[in-house]
């Protein structure tokens, strides 16, 4: 697809925030773009559990999602908690840390990659993969954003940057240079297996033992895969915990690997259990990950939430002439508070900050 000159709104990411403001853009006669440096669709290291607040987002906006985004086992029931090495596991509904109304009980597994993309698509906004965002620089009432595609760095015109691009975002580092010396790094590694594990399917563990894990670990299940995770702060390297969770799983969960068949590793902040958000400024709009939206470990529905206030918030710019930020503050303040709600739940429960361990 050839890139036009100028775009109204300029979307820097294709997860589920960008997804959101697309969609909220769909029909509305903006001219919107979405750029993603990955080739698509584009693995996203997460459990991939639709929590129930995420099936009814995706119903009430997007319509219903596609049996084939699903993979075994289809419904995920909850998360059984284990508080200590020690401790026996605890078995906890999502909705005690997933705010909403008229929410089904039960989870979606699906995969990431499919999802997001399906998403993205439910909008008229066009997509480019394989660019990536640079920079930009403003010169009157329009951005002029930098991109590289495909290796060539090209210039094209927006008047609206919506920044979805995730934990480490650029928009956010170019747009705030200084602002992530405040940000708090959670380093998370993940490996796939094949082989057998006493775990239940349907459910996602939490292992909360400070020895396996600096936050939570995770062990998840997607077709034949077992999914092991853990994660630690910036200043702990994470393979040694990895390695300490690896063999908690195989003496206590009978877990035998017979093939490594894929690791991935990524970075959470802090930003939203420190309500330390960055939504942005002028007609430049920070979403999902990349402004601090978070409910404790989910983030779909934050991202989607988030990046559909950001959409709304372009509408009522466009029409009116004011500056979106001040529409996106009002406008994102319900989905902030749904955050704030689950760090605080999830406090309550634990005894301590997940993502602020010592
Ligand atoms: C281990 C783990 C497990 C998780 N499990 C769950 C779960 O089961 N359920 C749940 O609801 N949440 C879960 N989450 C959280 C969830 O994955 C994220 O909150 C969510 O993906 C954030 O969405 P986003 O759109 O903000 O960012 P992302 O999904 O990260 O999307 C950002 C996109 O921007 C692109 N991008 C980045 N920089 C640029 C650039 N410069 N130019 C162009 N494109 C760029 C990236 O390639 C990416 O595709 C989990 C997170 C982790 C780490």
């Amino acid at each position: 697809m050839d890139l036009k000159d100028r775009y109204d709104v300029l979307i820097v990411g294709s997860g589920p925030a960008g997804a959101g403001a697309a969609r909220a853009l769909h029909e509305s006669g903006l001219d919107a773009l979405i750029v993603e440096r990955s080739k698509l669709p584009r693995y996203k290291m997460c459990s991939g559990i639709l929590f129930p607040s995420s099936r009814k987002f995706i119903a009430d906006h997007f319509g219903e999602l596609p049996e084939d985004m699903l993979c075994s086992p289809k419904m995920i029931k909850g998360n059984r908690i284990k508080p200590t090495n020690d401790s026996p596991i605890m078995d906890t509904p999502f909705s005690l840390f997933d705010p909403g109304k008229d929410l089904e009980e039960e989870g979606l597994n699906v995969w990431r990659s499919d999802v997001d993309l399906w998403l993205c698509s439910q909008s008229d906004a066009a997509i480019i993969d394989e660019c990536r965002f640079n920079s930009y620089r403003k010169e009157g009432q329009e951005y002029i954003i930098n991109l590289n595609r495909s290796g060539k760095d090209i210039e094209v015109r927006t008047r609206y940057i919506v920044g979805a691009d995730g934990t480490l975002s650029r928009v956010r580092r170019t747009a705030f240079p200084g602002f992530d010396e405040k940000v708090g790094q959670i380093h998370c590694y993940e490996e796939y297996y094949t082989g057998d594990i006493d775990l239940e399917p349907e459910w996602l563990y939490i292992f909360m033992d400070r020895s396996v894990t600096g936050y939570f670990a995770t062990v998840s299940f997607k077709e034949d895969k077992i999914i092991v995770v853990t994660g630690v702060n910036q200043r702990e390297s994470v393979k040694p915990y990895f390695k300490t969770f690896r063999e908690h799983l195989e003496k206590w969960h009978g877990m035998v690997v017979s093939k490594t068949t894929s690791r991935h590793g990524i970075v959470l902040t802090d930003m939203s259990a420190r309500r330390n958000y960055c939504l942005g400024k002028e007609n430049i709009l920070l979403t999902g990950e990349a402004g601090g939206f978070l409910r404790g470990g989910e983030g779909i529905t934050s991202s989607l939430a988030s990046g559909t206030a950001a959409g709304n918030a372009i509408l009522e710019s466009f029409n009116t002439g004011k500056l979106a930020i001040h529409s996106f503050n009002e406008l994102a303040a319900e989905e902030l508070s749904n955050c704030e709600k689950v760090h605080a739940d999830l406090e309550a429960a634990t005894g301590f900050n997940v993502f602020m361990r010592d």
